[in-house]
């Protein structure tokens, strides 16, 4: 596997002159790269921050972390010949194998040879006189581009809580998303880990075995499905392989970018012992398919607490101490309005001598003490803390990115009230400037590379089509931008996605952010018809000269 790049970054001060320059080399950025390159000739340059390709993926690598979309169809779908000679080990692919993945791709399509690695953009500003971008690096280079992409991701920005004293900490403290290369050693440790989302509920089971103690800070109980990972046999993969333009073909008709279907059933016109019989297959099928079991789970609230009652049931099963499993109980919302994790073994870690669990809410952090954490009740002594305590989503990388649009204005006074975006891929007074999977765009409610395979896709054409008119300049118009916030608004009011009050899907886990339900949940299929239908009618809602 090859891991560098070979372009070394330039430290000289002349601007380096672009047709578009892309930011992030992951699932995004690789196959934006490959589409504006090789199929419309452009002259292109993708930064990237990390020393390798990957995005997400490079920085994730704590213990467990795999993606819980299915392997067969967590990749690319645009190219039959990669298809056909990639083949997937696990069930749910692994950070490492992820990697190897978008390597391959990167090799497979000699992608490397425009992308700049260990290059972080500082700033980027739109000039109104020549329609181009100035971008500025933190080693100091300097770009100009015509169309400047971001491919920085939903889930790319650390959220590590500012608790007092974290300075004072004598022992070591991680954030999952920006994990060692090294790796960590746990032997003997006492471990302190925070949050208890997907992430935290995969890196469990994992510390629990490699730790001397394992102590779980938890604010929010959470429910989870059995993953049910296994290897893939080869007859598997093979027939994958065959049907790979049905698993396409289903995953781009459905709600969530996954080439499952939804059940055409409610939860509750069924008996509960048909009821029963469903949730129990799913639950020993494994997976995020659960939720597809009846078709309501995510907008009617008493089908919701069919599917929260059976999970809690499950819970019980497993753990033994019953006050413990009062505190892991999740009461305060329905199952899967908040993003729903899936675990191999997470509520059994509990049953183990050397786990313990820490109710922050009856409980809260005072202080991040010299020697561990301090609560309102006790101080409990740490040699490393985890922070497994989620991002900074949708808005965090872009506004990290210092964007200036048009005359001047900074991308943070735009979304000072929260994003508005059209359609998720631009910002009004942000010409030439598109997003890939930005807020209010289906992205993390699907199975991500099929809505970023959507996204690139729009993008390539809206600029093919403005290159093919001699056009220099494209830009959301605010009406239009109003307009699609309402839609996003009233997509995820028809569902029960804003009943979790403290979601990252609305920004609550971030103290301060302003609180707006920023992925569009009106689903996949729909929002594809809209996009294209935008492309049909002369891009409506954009200005283009
Ligand atoms: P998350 O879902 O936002 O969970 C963060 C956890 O940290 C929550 O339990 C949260 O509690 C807790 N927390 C945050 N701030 C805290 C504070 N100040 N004090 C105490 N606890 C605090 O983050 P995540 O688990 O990293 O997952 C984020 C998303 O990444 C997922 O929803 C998923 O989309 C993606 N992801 C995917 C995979 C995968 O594909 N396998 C794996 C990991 C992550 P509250 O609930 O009370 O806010």
């Amino acid at each position: 596997m090859t891991t560098q790049s070979i372009i070394t970054p330039a430290r000289d001060a002349a601007p380096h002159a672009f047709d578009a320059i892309i930011i992030g080399a992951g699932f995004s950025g690789l196959y934006q790269l490959h589409k504006l390159r090789d199929e419309l000739g452009l002259n292109v340059r993708v930064l990237e921050k990390g020393a390798g390709v990957g995005g997400t993926w490079f920085w994730n690598r704590y213990p467990g972390a795999r993606c819980d979309s299915e392997s067969y169809y967590y990749c690319y779908s645009f190219n039959k010949e990669i298809e056909q000679e990639w083949s997937w080990s696990e069930r749910y692919p692994e950070h490492t194998e992820i990697r190897k993945y978008l390597n391959f791709v990167s090799d497979r399509l000699d992608l490397r040879r425009d992308i700049q690695l260990d290059t972080e953009v500082k700033s980027a500003a739109f000039d109104d006189a020549s329609n181009t971008w100035k971008v500025e690096t933190v080693g100091g280079e300097t770009f100009l581009t015509r169309f400047l992409i971001t491919a920085v991701g939903c889930l790319s920005a650390a959220n590590v809580p500012k608790f007092e004293g974290l300075e004072n900490f004598k022992g070591a403290w991680y954030h999952t998303g920006n994990w060692p290369h090294e790796g960590v050693d746990f032997a003997g440790k006492r471990v302190g880990q925070i949050g208890t989302g997907s992430t935290g509920i995969q890196l469990a089971p994992m510390l629990a075995g490699r730790s001397q103690h394992l102590t779980i800070f938890q604010r929010t109980a959470n429910y989870s499905i059995p993953a049910r990972n296994r290897t893939v046999t080869p007859e598997e993969v093979d027939l994958t392989r065959k049907n790979y333009d049905d698993v396409w073909r289903r995953a781009r008709s459905g709600t969530n970018g996954h080439p499952f279907t939804m059940s055409t059933r409610s939860a509750v016109s069924v008996t509960d012992e048909e009821r029963r019989t469903i949730y129990e297959k799913a639950w020993e099928r494994g997976g995020l398919r659960f939720r597809a079991s009846f078709k309501d789970i995510l907008e009617n609230a008493r089908a919701n607490e069919t599917a929260s009652d059976f999970i809690r049931e499950k819970i019980a099963d497993v753990v033994k101490d019953p006050a413990l499993l009062e505190k892991l109980t999740p009461r305060d919302h329905g199952f899967a309005t908040k993003r729903p994790p899936i675990d191999s073994g997470y509520f059994e870690t509990f049953n183990r001598d050397n786990v313990s669990l820490v109710d922050l809410k009856a409980e809260p952090i005072v202080e991040v003490t010299e020697k561990g954490i301090r609560t309102t009740k006790q101080e409990y002594e740490l040699d490393i803390i985890v922070f497994a305590t989620g991002f900074d989503a949708f808005t965090g990388p872009l506004l990290r990115l210092n964007l200036t649009g048009s005359n001047g204005y900074a991308l943070k006074q735009a979304w000072a009230a929260g994003p508005r975006t059209y359609l998720g891929l631009q910002t009004p007074k942000f010409p030439n400037l598109f997003t890939i999977t930005g807020p209010g765009s289906p992205s993390v409610l699907c199975n991500m590379p099929i809505a970023i395979e959507q996204h690139v896709d729009w993008i390539t054409t809206c600029i093919r089509d403005m290159r093919a008119k001699g056009l220099t300049r494209i830009e959301a118009e605010p009406a239009a931008a109003e307009q699609w916030v309402e839609q996003v608004n009233a997509a995820a009011n028809a569902t029960l996605l804003p009943m979790a009050s403290s979601s990252w899907y609305l920004g609550a886990n971030v103290p301060g952010k302003p609180r707006v339900f920023m992925p569009y949940a009106g689903g996949f299929a729909r929002y594809t018809d809209i996009c294209n239908d935008v492309t049909k009618s002369d891009y409506r809602g954009f200005t283009r000269s």
